[in-house]
């Protein structure tokens, strides 16, 4: 019974397999405490042996069952360690880190390369007045022009304003009669900004865009400095073999008009439905600004000249990355805009 005792409690206070090891030698071993008291068995009396017989094989038995039991609480206990254990020779999960959006990259490039060359960029309203997007730009109400912008105008009906006077600027040239009303000639301004028109979405149009605004005003200002301009900012933009082509259009605000044409990096001038199948993209309406306008807003038509343009840069960023869908740009799909 003593024996039975001490094994019980040293089994209970066993730290590991390895010292339970060692208890079970040192009770059941061949010259273990147990073993070698049944082999004095022969010193008690014949008539009591079987009696202290069965009390060892009891004892024998209640410490082999109590060493398999702390045995298998180690194991049960290495098992779920080994399932909450940190492998710190695993690699590390490299934390997403976001950026800035292409259209924002491409923004901040053209807003570098025309301070480069003495530009300086200005900001304006999204929600304007007819007077500054159509009126001040030589578009009076009854102009035809006026039927190319499908115009998204403001629910005024609460208000004092007369209605279809307030609208969402269908063009950042809204802001040449905003600047040049306030500053004197010479000037060089550009004006990144959205527009909203009444679109039907597809492939290369959208009812939300972005255009580069930019005009010029000064002695002298002649169309093949616009064209130099132009010209200009696109290779730095866009890579020195890229193809342009100037037509000549008709815009009130300008005269002469002038579209300029990239060729279309999606297709390489092949022809595909971004670029109409014509292997060109419109990418910048452009022109020398009409007298009218200067008129307008307070300058000497007859001392002055400048030119205007507006880059689409929604377009431009497409033909950037040959991309052949505006609407991939606004996609939420992550897997698309990690690639920039
Ligand atoms: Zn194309």
């Amino acid at each position: 019974m003593q024996i039975k005792n001490s094994a019980l409690s040293l089994i209970i206070d066993a730290s590991d397999q390895k010292e339970l090891e060692e208890l079970k030698l040192q009770f059941l071993g061949r010259s273990g405490k147990l073993t070698l008291t049944v082999k004095e068995i022969v010193k008690v009396p014949i008539e009591k042996r079987p009696e202290v017989g069965q009390l060892a094989n009891e004892v024998k038995k209640v410490i082999e069952e109590s060493i398999e039991n702390k045995l298998s609480t180690f194991n049960f206990q290495l098992s779920t360690r080994r399932k909450e254990s940190i492998d710190t020779t695993a690699h590390g999960i490299k934390p997403d880190i976001g950026h800035l959006h292409p259209m924002t990259q491409v923004l901040y490039e053209i807003v570098d390369i025309f301070k480069g060359i003495g530009f300086q960029a200005a900001d304006g309203p999204e929600i304007e007045t007819d007077h500054y997007n159509f009126e001040i730009l030589n578009i009076p109400k009854d102009h035809p022009a006026r039927d190319t912008q499908q115009t998204l105008y403001l629910d005024t009906q609460n208000s004092k304003v007369t209605p279809g006077e307030v609208i969402l600027r269908t063009q950042t040239s809204s802001m040449q009669g905003r600047v040049m009303e306030k500053v004197k000639p010479p000037l060089r301004v550009i004006v990144p900004g959205k527009n909203f028109r009444y679109e039907q979405v597809d492939a290369s149009h959208g009812f939300e865009f972005w255009q580069v605004e930019g005009f010029m005003v000064d002695e002298n200002v002649r169309l093949t400095d616009l064209f130099g301009t132009v010209d200009y900012v696109l290779r730095k933009l866009m890579g020195d073999d890229v193809k342009l082509k100037f037509a000549t259009t008709n815009f009130p605000f300008v005269e002469p008009g002038v579209d300029t044409y990239i060729s279309c990096t999606v297709c390489k001038g092949r022809g595909c439905s971004f670029c109409k199948l014509s292997g060109w993209s419109e990418i910048m309406p452009a022109g020398m600004i009409h007298p009218n306008v200067l008129k307008a807003v307070g300058y000497d038509s007859q001392k002055v000249s400048g030119f205007a343009f507006a880059i689409g840069l929604s377009r431009l960023v497409n033909l950037r990355y040959q991309m052949d869908d505006l609407r991939l740009l606004t996609n939420p799909d992550m897997r698309i805009m990690e690639q920039f």
